[in-house]
């Protein structure tokens, strides 16, 4: 039986992010019955489409795509179902997509989202660390001042750290985590939905030594636990008490939440009960 014609509009399309056996049926169903792809890279997508035997327009659609781009993308979503896919997973997220959404919503063309893979998501579910609140964090800068920085801006964020990764860059990522967030519990989820699949719980220190004797292959999500309160960290009180041997309360609480990530005010009010009257 003849399917209804897809109503014009952007389909947001979720594809698998290793296991091709991860598309949805209704992910299929809509590359099937759209009109146009737009896409990250026309050569990944191809091989997606000859997976499924379809052989829909590819129109490449990118971080670097202009106003204009967007704007033809947008004069075609009038009249045409288009769908957008990115390279694996969800786009959107850390992939392309968000500015085609905001004006696609300004100019009001019917937007629908299908839901499927994303490595952070999947990540999360198989690492053990705490799901009930996380922050995805997308990738950590290159550069190793600017890494630091942003782990020391979140450090006292009270949910589980996600971010995505490549294997050349994790040693260098966990080096860091170790100096900035030395107490916390981090897993590193590689390869998901493929064959050589892992994930691999420790301290950074421990991670670090281990990818340094195996360095990893493929693509990775490495994740920080969140921070644990002052009672649950036996050093605290040990960390305190050196810090307060040079530094008032106040300062050596702030150094302490810096290096734990624990919270600054309950660490000062410790100190203070630690403090030698
Ligand atoms: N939009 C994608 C998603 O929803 O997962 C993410 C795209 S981002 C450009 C690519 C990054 O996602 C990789 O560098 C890696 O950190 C992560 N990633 C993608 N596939 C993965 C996999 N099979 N295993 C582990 N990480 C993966």
């Amino acid at each position: 039986m003849e399917k209804e014609p897809l109503l014009p509009g952007l389909y947001i399309v979720a594809t698998p992010i290793g296991n091709l056996g991860d598309i949805t049926l209704r992910a299929i169903d809509i590359l099937t019955r759209c009109d146009a792809i737009a896409c990250e890279d026309s050569r990944v997508t191809a091989k997606l489409l000859r997976h499924l035997g379809l052989r829909q327009p590819l129109w490449r659609y990118d971080d670097h795509s202009s106003e204009a781009d967007r704007e033809r993308l947008i004069a075609a979503m009038r009249d045409k179902p288009v769908a957008l896919v990115s390279d694996a997973g969800t786009p959107l997220i850390s992939d392309p997509g968000y500015r085609l959404v905001r004006a696609a919503r300004a100019a009001q063309i019917p937007i629908t989202s299908l839901p499927g893979p994303s490595a952070a998501i999947v990540a999360l579910t198989l690492s053990g660390l705490p799901t009930d609140r996380f922050l995805f964090a997308g990738f950590l800068p290159v550069k190793d001042k600017a890494r630091r920085d942003v782990l020391d801006d979140l450090a006292r964020v009270p949910a589980t750290l996600v971010f995505y990764e490549t294997a050349p860059r994790l040693g260098k990522a966990l080096d860091v985590i170790a100096a900035a967030l030395p107490g916390r519990e981090v897993a590193v989820a590689r390869e998901l939905t493929k064959t050589f699949e892992e994930c691999r719980t420790g301290s950074p220190h421990e991670l670090g030594d281990h990818y340094r004797a195996h360095p990893p292959k493929g693509e990775i999500v490495l994740m920080i636990a969140p921070p644990a309160s002052c009672e649950e960290t036996p050093d605290a009180d040990r960390l305190l008490l050196e810090a307060m041997e040079y530094e008032k309360p106040s300062q050596a609480a702030a150094q302490v939440a810096r290096r734990t990530g624990l919270d600054r005010k309950q660490l000062y009010a410790r100190a203070m009960e630690l403090k030698p009257r």
